[in-house]
């Protein structure tokens, strides 16, 4: 993940705050809104995405938690009657 000619930036507390309550549209080093947003990487109940801002090269992974399902629906007239556990 990490290449010889890349440091390590040291983020703020105060600015990962107001990135996270800006739901991260602006860069939280330099406050742009020229970001590339990458694929998303899925694990157990997490998903990864990695940002990068053309304006100052900083990059970076957002993290999504997975917080709440949509209703459930069933397309077959069997399936929704599965025994349940
Ligand atoms: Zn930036």
């Amino acid at each position: 993940m990490s290449r010889a000619d890349e440091r390590l930036i040291e983020l703020h507390s105060d600015d990962l705050a107001k990135y996270l309550e800006d739901d991260g549209r602006h860069c939280p080093i330099c406050e742009s809104v020229d970001l590339e947003w990458g694929s998303l990487e899925f694990e157990a109940g997490i998903v990864n995405q990695n940002v990068s801002c053309i304006n100052c090269k900083v990059h970076w992974y957002d993290i999504y938690h997975l917080t709440d399902v949509t209703e459930m629906m069933v397309t077959s007239k069997e399936a929704g009657h599965v025994e349940q556990a």
